[in-house]
């Protein structure tokens, strides 16, 4: 009899509905050594902490690797100034759009409505006013680069692998030692994603196995209004994809949703966008034809700053929180949570949580309380899984369209199907 083998996207999937089944049903039982030493803080804690790890290694070598390799196989730097406006114009625009839709879905869901105040208590969420502009301009360089690599400042090494990159070309045919020693490089880390990846349906089975049993099904009952008009929010923005990517950019939205399942079930699974990049940009070029010199610029850049899940979260938590403790919004303010949750989810860091701490920016130039955010952090969570997941299929879908508009998308791999 002849064996199916389930290949590796349908194994991510099986592990991630088997980790939510087994979390849910360990958080049913009751504490025990088996449960809580043996599999939560054991096997599981093992299984997904050694996956992120991995992750994590690749990010800083493929980032970098990536760009310089891009970067040099530009034949004009000019087109690098015109990717670079045409990837920034994007990412703004929707996330933006991302807002407005968010707005739109919590007026009409009125997700505060009927919710009982309770009285305001202290939160420990740190107030963040965010950073002076001047100062996020000024720290793109880096004064160290070894440093910033260390410390994997995103936006510092994308500034240091485009100079190296610019460099390379310029100079030309007299380093061909160093061209060839770099493309072997981002080669190499490549297949290094490839090899962690065989480990992927563990790791996602573990950590997905572990937040299930940890989360609090009971405290999410009150929340559920606002956790439904989230998601809605969510799923919405990937019909404004598809459209996207139908209307610019002429391609079958199908063929990209198939290919994404890994980056996403791993933004999901980790909640951080930057864990799933290395995945991300392998899956662009590899995958859905998408050309290095584009890939490897807008998806590192899209991870640091384009977060549409983000946004749109923030969106419907300021409508929620002045519905609760003001009475909504008024047509000004709706304009002020526009620019600042665009704003904010640019320096929001992609890493789990980071989009609550900028919710605080937010609530404060709308002069709402930012002890509002204690309301929600019960759900924060799960909601952080699915709006991690949007973010990165935002910068898969704005890589694509900005490679199409490049000619930088090879069609034919974008429609082949293994
Ligand atoms: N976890 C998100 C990300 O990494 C950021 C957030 O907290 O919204 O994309």
């Amino acid at each position: 009899m002849k064996k199916r083998k389930i290949n590796l996207t349908g194994q991510i999937l099986i592990a991630l509905v088997l980790g939510a089944i087994v979390g849910i049903v360990l958080y049913g039982m009751s504490d025990s050594y088996v449960k809580d030493t043996l599999l939560v803080d054991g096997i599981f804690k093992f299984l997904g902490t050694v996956f992120i790890a991995a992750l994590k290694m690749l990010i800083v070598p493929v980032v970098f690797f990536a760009l310089v390799v891009g970067v040099s196989s530009l034949n004009d730097i000019r087109q690098l100034g015109r990717i670079g406006t045409k990837t920034m114009l994007y990412y703004l625009i929707t996330t933006a759009l991302a807002i407005t839709l968010a707005l739109g879905v919590a007026f009409v869901m009125s997700p505060g409505s009927n919710f009982k105040m309770p009285v305001l208590e202290e939160t420990d969420v740190a107030i963040n006013e965010g950073v002076p502009f001047i100062d996020v301009l000024i720290n793109i360089v880096p004064s160290n680069p070894v440093q910033a690599m260390a410390e994997a400042n995103m936006l510092q090494i994308i500034f240091f692998a485009i100079m190296v990159g610019i460099a390379i070309t310029i100079m030309g045919d007299k380093v061909p030692t160093v061209r060839l020693f770099l493309n072997e490089c981002n080669d190499l880390f490549l297949r290094l994603v490839t090899l962690v990846m065989l480990f992927a349906p563990l790791g996602i089975f573990g950590l997905t196995a572990r937040t299930f049993s940890q989360l609090g099904y009971e405290i999410m009952l009150p929340l559920s209004k606002y956790l439904l008009t989230v998601v809605i929010g969510l799923a919405l923005q990937v019909v404004v994809y598809m459209i996207i990517l139908r209307v610019v950019s002429g391609l079958n939205p199908i063929y990209l949703v198939k290919k994404i399942t890994s980056p996403l079930s791993i933004a999901f699974s980790t909640a951080s966008s930057a864990a799933a990049l290395p995945v991300t940009i392998r899956t662009a070029e590899e995958q859905l034809g998408v050309d290095k010199k584009v890939a490897s610029f807008a998806l590192p850049l899209g991870a640091t700053i384009n977060m549409d899940g983000t946004a749109i979260m923030q969106g419907v938590a300021t409508f929620f929180i002045a519905q609760v403790y003001a009475d909504g919004l008024s047509p000004s303010q709706f304009l002020l949570v526009i620019l600042t949750a665009t704003l904010a989810s640019i320096g929001t860091a992609s890493v789990p949580g980071a989009g609550l701490i900028m919710l605080s920016m937010v609530l404060t130039t709308v002069g709402l309380p930012v002890e509002g955010i204690a309301l929600i952090i019960a759900v924060d969570r799960i909601i952080d899984m699915a709006r991690t997941s949007i973010n990165v299929c935002g910068d898969i879908v704005g890589t694509v369209v900005v490679a199409k508009s490049e000619n930088a998308l090879d069609k034919e791999i974008y429609y082949t199907t293994k």
